[in-house]
């Protein structure tokens, strides 16, 4: 209060006072006049000081009440100003959780906790805090949401935390600690499994459904980023089954698996080191949880192959091809826009394509003549050039087993008939001996040869060419030893051709 309204209550205390005073002194000076007059003058003085002592007293208890009335007014009018109300802290485990106005909010919100937990780690979650409620006044904007709530009720539980996760076609498999950490594994991810640099022209996305959320999950899944790239790349293995090629080594299966030359040999009882093509061996393979699609537009230097033509020839033997021109592939260049799925091309298609250079195609003689046949005819030709210098049979008192045919060194000598070689080696008196089983009770031996040029097992043709004329062995000049055997006996060969 300030000093005019001070003084104003002075004059107000004095006037009463003085009324008071007038209608005692009226009584006094009634009772007393003049007696009592110097009296008075005393007691006037005195009593005006204990009213208006008295009105100053009262008028500090007027005030106070006036003060606590206009506080309360003044408090109803801020609080109307400021959305303030009367509402409650709400306390779980020792911790403010939240100011709410409406209790019921708080129970929505647990009721919501426990069903989310309870799905979450699929079956029952016991919940058993109970809120405790605190009096206060609140302001609407300090107000908890229910969702603010449950996330403060999910921190308030020892195993769940908050974190970025990342889930895969709906499946939440990993937590990190923020956005930037999830950011960092899935684009960590796609370098990864993109064969090459990613580049501005490049797309790279997942084929698979890939989102993040900021979430409470089981302290389990809360992960460290590189961690978290372990799981994505798939620490699951499905077992496989790889056929050998022709250039494979145990290093390059386990190379091209991710895995260990030592765990290819644990897993393959019947595998050693000397792995052959065509061989199956059984791989575990890393599966991958994500796949990354690449597609770029690339331009491409690429062989356009040559073709082959086919030219039939009877001069030559069936089933025998020679080749009269070598292919030469040209080459294109091609704008092409390229989707790869994990480094390994699905995809291509050509929007351009402009020759550079033509191939030139490969051309291939094919023989179309029969063969004869390497069976015995029944007949038999001469088996060289020459003169008969020495007949079959009995001479000078001993067996002549064949003919000799007198030539010159290292002429042919060929196949009497078709048939298979049943002996191409040393005989000692023969020197270089060949014998043909003509399969038909016949068979032909040739001796003292220069050279032979057919092996056991050979099927020969009649007119092959399975030796050189020669002097081995027992021999005095160049000449070829014939013999013809019929069902095992020697005959005479002039029998059957002549010289
Ligand atoms: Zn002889």
């Amino acid at each position: 209060m300030n000093g005019r309204t001070d003084n104003k209550e002075k004059i107000k205390g004095r006037s009463f006072a003085k009324k008071v005073f007038e209608l005692q002194k009226k009584r006094a000076s009634f009772i007393y006049k003049k007696t009592m007059l110097k009296v008075a003058e005393i007691l006037k003085t005195s009593y005006m000081n204990s009213v208006v002592s008295l009105w100053n007293e009262f008028k500090i208890k007027i005030a106070g009440g006036v003060a606590t009335l206009a506080a309360v007014a003044l408090i109803c009018a801020v609080s109307n100003l400021l959305n303030w109300s009367f509402g409650y802290e709400v306390i779980v485990d020792g911790e403010n959780i939240g100011l709410v106005t409406d209790k019921s909010i708080v129970y929505t919100a647990i009721d919501e906790v426990k069903s989310n937990l309870s799905e979450y780690f699929g079956k029952e979650y016991v919940y058993e805090k109970e809120p405790v409620f605190v009096r206060r006044i609140v302001a609407e904007k300090d107000l908890a949401t229910k969702k603010e709530l449950e996330k403060q009720l999910l921190s308030n539980i020892d195993t769940m935390v908050e974190a970025c996760t990342v889930a895969v076609d709906g499946e939440v498999l990993f937590g990190v600690s923020d956005e930037s950490a999830a950011e960092w594994v899935l684009s960590k991810y796609k370098q990864k499994y993109t064969s090459e640099t990613i580049t501005d022209d490049m797309i790279v996305d997942f084929c698979e459904d890939v989102e993040t959320d900021t979430a409470f999950v089981h302290i389990a899944l809360l992960k460290t980023p590189e961690a978290a790239l372990e799981i994505l790349s798939g620490n699951t293995s499905e077992l496989a089954t790889h056929t050998v090629k022709n250039d494979d080594t145990l290093w390059d299966i386990a190379q091209k698996y991710g895995t260990t030359v030592e765990h290819l040999l644990a897993i393959n009882d019947s595998v050693s080191d000397n792995i052959k093509e065509g061989m199956e061996i059984k791989v575990e393979k890393a599966v991958p949880k994500l796949s990354v699609r690449s597609v770029q537009t690339v331009s491409l230097t690429e062989p356009v192959p040559y073709q082959v033509e086919q030219i039939k020839d009877d001069s030559l033997y069936e089933g025998r091809t020679v080749v009269s021109r070598e292919g030469k592939d040209g080459s294109a260049r091609v704008l092409a826009r390229i989707t790869k799925v994990n480094g390994i091309e699905t995809e291509k298609d050509v929007l351009e394509s402009e020759t550079i250079s033509q191939p030139v195609a490969k051309i291939e003689k094919i023989g179309t003549k029969k063969r004869p046949p390497t069976t015995g005819s029944g007949t038999f030709i001469n088996p060289s050039y020459g003169t008969l210098s020495s007949r079959y049979g009995r001479r000078w008192g001993r067996n002549h087993t064949g003919i000799d045919v007198a030539g010159s060194y290292n002429s042919n000598i060929k196949a009497a008939d078709g048939g298979i070689v049943t002996y191409s080696g040393w005989m000692s008196g023969y020197g270089n001996y060949i014998v043909i089983n003509h399969e038909n009770g016949y068979q032909t031996a040739y001796g003292h040869c220069a050279s032979r040029s057919v092996d056991v097992g050979d099927r020969v043709a009649k007119g092959d060419i399975i030796a050189k004329m020669g002097n081995t062995g027992r021999s005095t000049g160049t000449h070829l030893h014939f013999e013809v055997r019929k069902n095992g006996q020697y005959v005479d060969p002039l029998k059957y051709i002549s010289y």
